[in-house]
């Protein structure tokens, strides 16, 4: 999707060929396919550190253009929404991938008022309900302390974003994870731009070292975990795996316990969003972009899903601006 303001295309999140300016709001690599050496790119300097390690060459930042802002997200570090307010007055606001509730390793949300507002869906569905987090975060925490006297405890997750949030959590009780290459590289992405993180590093290729630990808390990422039970295998210990994501509400993970912990907005979030923004017009994107309009609609919204290309003078027409 792309937005026509001024002399800027602006895509947002994807890879518009026809865009000067490419929006990234955050570095999970489903919003990153606009990342390309001879782009021009606009988003935090967290987040093109983070995208850096992985696409391995440097990224200039582009300049905001005037009458653009970018607030924050909420869903992990350095996550930010697009704010454009242009010259006619009317404001526009892209969330990205966004949560309500403050995450331990995020900055939290800020939303600001607009005219219409182009929103993430990945959770779209009225029923689907997160719990509060804190919560969450306290069962996470009750289940290292009972497990960990038996065994290891294994957390699978993305290597950015969530595994640096449990990092976090495991710190505040007390405790120094293990953590593989891949998490290590983005935790040092973190530690440079101020978030403190205490772990260890364990090069899963290297095998079992000595003077290894035994019982104790591993974060790895997903595509890592068996590698890990094999090393811990090799310690003649035992191993308790987990998850914690919001699809654990949706649907079941081959792991000993699951926890939903999401860094996304719930549908009920999303109407707390809504009702500080006070948008006249709601464009919903992603892939549960169909249904989430249709809610949205219900709660008295006019909503719809966007389509592939958005020009702002179009976003504007069928309603009146007062
Ligand atoms: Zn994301």
């Amino acid at each position: 999707m792309a937005l026509n303001v001024g002399d800027y295309r602006i895509s947002l999140d994807t890879r518009d060929p026809q865009a000067n300016l490419y929006f990234v709001s955050h570095a999970h690599s489903d919003h990153t396919s606009g990342v390309r050496k001879s782009h021009r790119i606009l988003c935090s300097e967290i987040t093109r550190d983070l995208v850096e390690q992985r696409v391995k060459y440097s990224i200039d930042l582009a300049p905001l253009p005037s009458g653009a802002r970018m607030l924050n997200s909420g869903h992990m570090f350095g996550s930010r929404q697009l704010l454009l307010e242009p010259e006619n007055g009317s404001t526009i606001l892209y969330t990205g991938d966004y949560q309500m509730q403050k995450s331990p390793a995020a900055e939290e949300i800020e939303i600001s008022h607009a005219d219409i507002v182009i929103m993430d869906s990945t959770y779209p569905f009225v029923n689907v309900t997160f719990d509060d987090r804190e919560e969450v975060i306290a069962s996470i925490q009750s289940y290292i302390r009972d497990k960990g006297r038996f065994g290891s405890i294994l957390f699978g997750a993305y290597a950015m974003g969530k595994a640096q949030e449990l990092v976090r959590i495991c710190n505040d009780m007390g405790i120094s994870p293990l953590v593989d290459t891949g998490v290590a590289r983005m935790n040092r992405v973190y530690s440079n731009h101020g978030m403190r993180l205490d772990y260890t590093v364990r090069d899963l290729a290297a095998g079992v070292g000595e003077r290894d630990f035994y019982e104790t808390v591993w974060i790895a990422s997903t595509h890592n975990m068996e590698k890990v039970k094999q090393y811990v295998a090799d310690l003649n210990n035992r191993i308790f795996t987990a998850v914690a994501t919001g699809f654990a509400k949706m649907m079941r993970f081959g792991t000993d316990v699951q926890f939903a912990l999401s860094d996304h907005a719930d549908f009920s979030q999303a109407l707390q969003y809504l009702e500080i923004c006070e948008p006249k017009y709601v464009y919903t994107c992603g892939s549960g972009a169909a249904t989430f309009a249709k809610n949205l609609k219900a709660h008295g919204y006019e909503a719809a899903p966007s389509k592939l290309t958005t020009n702002v003078a179009s976003l504007l027409a069928g309603y009146s601006k007062n």
